[in-house]
């Protein structure tokens, strides 16, 4: 078994109480049944708060979220009490592992940042070199796959190869990965992106009131005219989305279904972006890290929201 990640992966650093964006604010976080026994078993001040706040209802127990949806054990300094009073080692499965995601082949794990969390988003985006895969666990056994996975794998390299060709812009890279599964891309007017979003689930309002903005805005058609500092970061966009979407093709065979909502996952937060510069005369990288973690936040995190995609939007658009 291995275990592989991306070279950036052993940076990352929660910044807790500077973070706008608390992955503790808005989610209900079900709690893996080992970390349930051991609140169970805490005593005094922390354990009845662990009594009070723990819901045993519905799927799964979990924290239950205070009215304003924060976790009732993030503090007025948006730290967390349970790693105060507790360690770290007392967080429960999810919390702990948050924001990383990890794809499952038949020998091998790999792991990720989500791009829903601005810290993990700051080091995705701003990162200036070409990302590249390391090996952060290796059992000395030689690696076993399916066949199914070997080919995903070989697709991707190309696919990386493509989206880091830097002699080409982002728009042209986007274009040659669909070129090489022959699909012909799908243009749509910003107005038609808006759609295809506001008919899917959403959480934020936020998210809401930028797709109503972008519905309703005169037409755009113009792309964000990159600088060259933003070319990098669309790469690393795009990589990204290859690296965590595109792969689990290798488990559900949908390749070009995966493919297409990687590609235009990048094309609709470029669009995005553009729709920011035309109405605010500039962007900044905060700006679109903070678009991708809205977007990844709504989509990426929604299964409901991606299986939608794959089937009707990539089906019925693309004929796939
Ligand atoms: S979103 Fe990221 S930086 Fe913010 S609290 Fe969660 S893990 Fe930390």
């Amino acid at each position: 078994m291995k275990q592989i990640a991306p070279d950036y992966y052993e940076k990352f650093k929660c910044i807790a109480g500077d973070c706008k964006h608390n992955c503790c604010i808005g989610w209900e976080i079900d709690i893996d049944e080992f970390t349930l026994d051991y609140y169970n078993s805490v005593e005094g001040e922390m354990g009845e708060r662990f009594k009070k706040y723990i819901s045993r209802e519905g799927d799964a127990p979990h924290f239950c979220l205070s009215d304003n949806e924060r976790c009732p054990f993030l503090n007025e300094k948006n730290l967390c009490d349970i790693i105060s009073a507790l360690g770290e080692d007392a967080l429960c499965d999810i919390c702990a592992d948050h924001p990383r995601f990890r794809n499952y082949f038949s020998d091998r794990e790999e792991i990720g940042l989500g791009l829903c969390c601005e810290s993990a988003g700051q080091l995705i985006l701003g990162n200036k070199e070409k990302t590249n895969l390391v090996c952060i666990y290796d059992d000395g056994e030689k690696e076993s796959l399916t066949t199914e996975e070997e080919l995903v794998l070989k697709l991707r390299e190309a696919l990386f190869s493509i989206v880091q060709n830097r002699e080409k812009t982002v728009d042209e890279r986007i274009k040659d990965a669909f070129e090489f599964f022959s699909i012909k891309p799908k243009e749509r007017k910003i107005t038609e992106w808006a759609e295809i979003f506001l008919s899917m689930e959403r959480l934020d309002e936020k998210w809401t009131e930028l797709l109503l903005k972008m519905k309703n805005a005169p037409e755009l058609t113009d792309a964000l005219t990159f600088e060259n500092e933003f070319e990098t970061v669309f790469e690393q966009l795009l990589w990204y989305f290859i690296y965590r979407q595109f792969s689990l093709s290798a488990e559900d065979g949908r390749l070009k279904e995966r493919i297409i909502f990687a590609l235009e996952s990048c094309l609709f937060i470029m669009k995005i972006c553009a729709f920011h510069k035309k109405s605010y005369g500039s962007i900044s990288l905060d700006d679109i890290v903070e678009y991708s973690r809205l977007y990844s936040s709504e989509m990426e995190y929604s299964s409901e929201n991606v299986g939608k995609y794959l089937k009707v939007t990539a089906v019925e658009t693309h004929k796939v």
